[in-house]
């Protein structure tokens, strides 16, 4: 083709014909484009048939930041609420290192032994935990992963202990509605998750460790208070004595707590979670307490209380993100900030004059 500037009036200049160019896209990268979300009713029948590739996109659109993700997510969980509720939720915790994941895989393929599904959820707001951990968790819970009946979903990745709490209450709802009859919500026992675990779990197991120091090792009062039960992990070898002598320490302790709530009196048990001693003990101690709260209407009366708890949960959540998100309240708490640090407006006008804004926006 030539080219206009290539006419005989432009003297001493020629435009060569330029080289085609390649094809600028990976012709393979297409495969790997992503699936277009199915609707909120193919999402719903999936998960209700126990579908685990639409129970997995679920949780995805869950987890997402996106708000049409967020909306779709919303209806699919209230088309499922209707189908979940029955199951038992076992909250787990414990220090790094106590044995959870350990423990996970044998409790999980103990509950499994009869037949029914289990979930293994996360709660670790501290987690920069991606994508790629998922693999991460499946080796953690080596025998239990290769299981079909469990489904192991790592922590929603890091975000406000909020945020990152609702997202597993929320899955919880879709697991139960695929089937999930067994829900364990592990969480790191260091910090505030477990409150959030406490607010969604029927009965919260401690597992601890013997001869580390001070027995009631840097595990806060409030936690122990949250127990139902405390097990004493690697009851193995020589460590069998240290593990009696801190399952009679916690025992003491226990009984200068008040009376639970529910009228259970938690327990303490020594078991292996490696070498799998002790482990039906756990087990037939988490048996009994169900029985117990079915029968005294505790378990329903909790279960009522949580609901209600992240009903106020979700509006406290999504009130601070409207407040933080807006962009002029965002640079107004800059300026404020500013101000309050140089002592020239005090935190309380600066606190009003912002939400007097706030207020006046709309
Ligand atoms: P997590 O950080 O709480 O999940 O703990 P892990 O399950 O990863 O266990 C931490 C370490 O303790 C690993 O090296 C395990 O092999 C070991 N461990 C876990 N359970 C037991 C047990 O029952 N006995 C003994 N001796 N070691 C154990």
């Amino acid at each position: 083709m030539t080219h206009p500037e290539n006419d005989e009036k432009y003297i001493g200049l020629t435009v060569n014909s330029g080289v085609a160019q390649p094809p600028s896209v990976n012709p393979y990268l297409k495969r790997h484009r992503r699936k277009p979300l199915p609707s909120v009713a193919d999402l719903v029948d999936g998960i209700v048939k126990g579908d685990v590739t639409m129970l997995s996109r679920a949780v995805t659109l869950v987890e997402s930041i996106q708000p049409d993700h967020y909306a779709i997510a919303q209806e699919v969980i209230e088309k499922c609420l209707p189908h979940s509720g029955n199951s038992r939720r076992i909250g787990i915790t414990g220090v790094p290192g106590a044995g959870k994941s350990t423990s996970i895989d044998v409790f999980g393929l103990h509950v499994l032994r009869d037949g029914g599904k289990l979930a293994v959820l996360a709660i670790d707001p501290s987690s920069e935990r991606t994508r790629g951990s998922i693999l991460g968790d499946k080796t953690r819970m080596e025998k239990l992963s290769q299981h079909p009946g469990a489904f192991i979903r790592p922590s929603p990745s890091a975000g406000s202990l909020g945020g990152v709490a609702r997202k597993t209450r929320e899955t919880i709802v879709l697991c139960e509605a695929a089937g999930y009859n067994n829900i364990f919500v592990e969480t790191v026992g260091v910090g505030q998750s477990e409150t959030a675990v406490h607010s969604m779990v029927d009965f919260f197991l401690l597992i601890q460790l013997a001869g580390t120091g001070d027995e009631l090792q840097g595990i806060k009062r409030g936690i122990m208070e949250m127990a139902d039960g405390i097990v004493i992990n690697k009851a193995d070898g020589d460590n069998i004595g240290p593990a009696q002598l801190a399952q009679a320490q916690f025992k003491s302790a226990l009984h200068l707590f008040p009376p639970t709530e529910s009228g259970w009196s938690p327990e303490v048990l020594t078991y292996s979670g490696y070498y799998e001693i002790g482990i039906a003990e756990v087990w037939n101690m988490i048996d009994r307490y169900f029985a117990f709260v079915k029968n005294n209407g505790y378990f329903d009366r909790k279960r009522m209380q949580q609901a209600r708890y992240w009903m106020y949960e979700t509006i406290d959540n999504r009130l601070r993100s409207h407040f933080y998100n807006d962009p002029q309240i965002a640079e107004m708490l800059a300026d404020r900030e500013n101000l309050v640090l140089a002592n020239r407006q005090s935190s309380f006008t600066a606190a009003r004059d912002i939400l007097q804004f706030y207020f006046s926006k709309k």
